[in-house]
């Protein structure tokens, strides 16, 4: 087998084979419906409540404000509409980032084309909002605010314990997307107020096509899916269980030590950053210096086309992405890199490289070595 390097374990991760052992028996033998009353419905019941309380353990809140998904991109739609629709007699005002991942901007997009007023507050060169301007922002028909906890492209981390304390002054409820902050920041809801937070097990080494929303008591929210009343009456459809029970050995062991485990990728990113802006020439870092995600590292090459080199890496091995997994395969540049008011030449020219905990020092030789040669070669034959 050719040696792979994987380094975009923002776009998703390896399931933990763990994690994996966890889930199987619910996929074969304990196949039971959670609703059911028999034995066998009783046990994936109880597989499905642990998960819940692993889940609310690692946030730092109760098992009862933990509704389990489809997926990040569900909780985003839902705790967007689901507030939009609950409280449009309150207002009709809503304010988000211009950075935030599709399913947030497109959930608020979608809404804009229903009555609702949008505002996108800008971000500055490192991709962080500005109190100031969310302050000057509230009106008095504001409802709900929406910032990502970090971003998905650049790693950019947000003040998110300022909003929250912004958005529980005036009486607005306050989500976070965290997808990408789970399993690599320590995270307490109560102590960001955060109201509503959205999360995905794929990643952080738990499968895919499961997630979870947290829901703060008291929240009037809307449910998103409408049928046989499973999650409290508020997210019907039948449980994933073994889904839900692999996201909830996923997070378990993603926040058990989650200072060494943040040390360890932190410093395989540092070393690589590092090398790269000694070894090649015309290369500028995307994001924020320090207040970024341990794992990412997002990089402008001059005169060199992301896709390109994405492409070219790939025929070596090395797996990375050019802007984020979701808008690779569009020709239009990042919204994130252009919000941050990077040109439409940087924003087709970067690069992301998300580390995980496997990632190797020699990894970060090599890939260094070919990202050289490549980029030298490419700007002397353009
Ligand atoms: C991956 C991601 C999502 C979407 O999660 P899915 O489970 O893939 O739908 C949402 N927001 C952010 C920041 C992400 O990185």
């Amino acid at each position: 087998m050719r040696k792979v390097i994987y380094l975009d374990h923002a776009a998703t991760t390896p399931l933990n084979c763990d994690v994996l052992e966890k889930m199987k028996p619910y996929l074969c033998e304990n196949f039971g419906n959670a609703s059911s009353i028999y034995q066998l419905g009783i046990e994936s019941r109880a597989a499905v409540d642990e998960s819940r309380y692993k889940v609310a353990y690692a946030l730092k809140c109760q098992a009862h404000e933990i509704f389990f998904t489809s997926c990040g991109t569900e909780s985003n739609n839902w705790a967007i509409k689901g507030i939009a629709f609950a409280n449009r007699l309150k207002g009709n005002h809503i304010i988000t980032s211009a950075i935030e991942h599709p399913a947030v901007k497109n959930s608020c997009e979608y809404l804009e084309h229903n009555g609702f007023d949008i505002t996108y507050l800008p971000v500055d060169e490192f991709g962080v909002v500005s109190l100031d301007i969310l302050k000057k922002s509230i009106r008095k028909n504001t409802i709900l605010i929406s910032i990502m906890y970090a971003n998905n492209e650049v790693g950019t981390m947000q003040p998110i314990k300022e909003i929250g304390q912004i958005a529980r002054e005036s009486n607005i409820y306050f989500h976070t997307d965290a997808v990408q902050a789970i399993g690599n920041i320590d995270i307490d809801v109560n102590d960001c107020k955060v109201d509503m937070l959205s999360l995905s097990a794929h990643k952080f080494n738990g499968p895919k096509g499961v997630g979870a929303l947290y829901i703060r008591t008291g929240t009037n929210i809307d449910p998103y899916l409408h049928g046989g009343s499973q999650e409290l009456n508020r997210r019907s459809g039948t449980e994933n269980v073994p889904g839900i029970v692999g996201l909830g050995k996923a997070i378990e062991l993603s926040t058990i030590d989650i200072e060494s485990k943040n040390k360890k990728v932190l410093t395989i990113r540092n070393l690589f950053i590092g090398a790269v802006i000694r070894n090649i020439p015309n290369v500028f870092l995307n994001g924020h210096p320090t207040l970024r995600l341990p794992g990412n590292a997002n990089f402008f090459f001059q005169g060199i086309d992301a896709k390109y080199l994405a492409t070219i890496l790939n025929d070596e091995g090395i797996y990375v992405s050019n802007g984020s997994a979701c808008s690779c395969n569009s020709k239009s540049p990042s919204h994130v890199l252009l919000a941050m008011n990077k040109t439409e030449e940087t924003a087709l020219g970067s690069v992301r490289f998300t580390f995980g905990e496997e990632n190797t020092e020699d990894e970060v030789n090599y890939v260094v070595d070919v990202l050289s040669k490549v980029i030298e070669y490419k700007r002397k034959n353009p």
